[in-house]
């Protein structure tokens, strides 16, 4: 039976972060409430579209899901349990911002979520408030240490490396306040400065101090390092789990599984076509009965997109790609399309071969951007 993931998002926040470009915004509770009962629609709407698939994953994303109202919630779990088969041992992952973990929200992580993802980002007070989060890193620990008085044994926390006025020194500080949490998975991404940020503005206004290029690239290799130490595989450029806790969610993406997306602006992978939801909240309020209207910008991908796809996020893993994977998928060897490339960055040290498998070497994951580049077909 086909294995499906399913990605709902919640668009609100209680305030904008200064380098957010999610599609996140602040709402009244009724308007949360009017959010889930289009979702319910959504859902039930989309039941024949998965008939034939068992759903592995779940994955409550943002924006903030931790405050939508939780009876809402258990509304939407009903919907996606009356409507879905979902397998018993199912990851649901859902993500928190550590300011919102209430009593009501820990009851309901208690009944139906096993793994939490939590917004830390960052150990030290003031690079909080420069990035405009909402809490300090005292709840992040109060956080962790509820959610694991409440059950949860799968926890990520979520970090960002490259805040402005950021040095190495307090990202070290950083990532030993992180680790001494005992998390199971922790996520490192670098900050980037997107339009229609307030960074954005203030980068302009040449008023934003970003670490170089270089301690950018030291920050990388201490994460790398002092994870490792403490335990953890890099699985993915930024992401390090203990063994057994890798994301299954995240892996779906990077391995090209299906996936349908819930929610506002939310996007899906479904037998080769992709498609992402309206951003209009009005519209999907008005039209959620009937997902088929709320589709934009669907997109039926060719092999070859198929193909350089399945090597752009493939080589993102530290697994890298199957070439017998390859062959099931595409009919031919990554070899017949690419083995010049392959040859030429084997020899050049930026990539290494394992029985079928190739994956990026260290050196070939500093300049990923490059390398991966020329895994484009003519
Ligand atoms: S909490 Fe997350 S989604 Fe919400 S504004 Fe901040 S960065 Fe954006």
């Amino acid at each position: 039976m086909n294995e499906i993931g399913l990605y709902l998002h919640f668009p609100f926040c209680v305030k904008k972060c200064a380098y957010c470009d999610f599609l996140s915004f602040p709402a009244a509770e009724d308007v949360k409430h009017i959010y889930a009962a289009a979702m319910i629609r959504e859902i039930r709407g989309y039941a024949h579209a998965a008939r034939d698939s068992v759903v592995t994953s779940i994955f409550l994303g943002g924006g903030t899901p931790s405050i939508m109202p939780m009876r809402a919630l258990r509304e939407i779990f009903k919907a996606l349990y009356d409507s879905f088969q979902i397998a018993p041992d199912a990851e649901i992952t859902m993500e928190m911002n550590p300011g919102t973990v209430s009593e009501a929200v820990l009851s309901f992580v208690f009944d139906y979520i096993g793994r939490v993802s939590l917004g830390v980002q960052s150990a030290v007070d003031s690079e909080l408030k420069m990035l405009g989060r909402i809490h300090s890193f005292a709840d992040a620990e109060r956080s962790v240490r509820l959610l694991r008085e409440s059950g949860v044994r799968n926890l990520n926390l979520d970090l960002m490396s490259g805040i402005p006025d950021q040095t190495v020194e307090s990202w070290k500080e950083t990532l030993e306040a992180a680790v001494s949490l005992k998390p199971e998975h922790i996520s490192a991404y670098s900050l980037s400065v997107e339009e229609h940020t307030e960074f954005r503005r203030l980068q302009k206004a040449g008023r934003l101090h970003l670490p170089d290029e270089e301690s950018e690239r030291e920050m990388y290799r201490l994460t790398k390092e002092l994870l490792l130490q403490s335990g953890y595989e890099q699985y993915e450029f930024s992401n390090y789990a203990r063994e057994g806790f890798r994301c299954r969610h995240n892996m779906r993406y990077w391995k090209r599984g299906d996936y349908l997306g819930f929610g506002l602006g939310a996007s899906s992978l479904l037998r080769s076509s992709r498609w992402h939801n309206t951003r209009n909240l009005e519209h999907y309020f008005e039209h959620s009965a009937d997902p088929g209207q709320l589709v934009r910008e669907m997109e039926q991908l060719d092999k070859r997109a198929e193909i350089e796809e399945t090597m752009f996020l493939g080589l993102r893993m530290s697994d890298g790609v199957s070439d017998a994977e390859f062959t099931e998928a595409f009919g031919l060897s990554y070899r017949e399309l690419y083995g010049e490339v392959i040859g030429r960055h084997i020899a050049d040290g930026l990539l290494a071969e394992e029985g079928d498998r190739i994956f990026l070497t260290p050196r070939g994951v500093e300049i990923s951007n490059v390398v991966l580049a020329d895994y484009l077909l003519e």
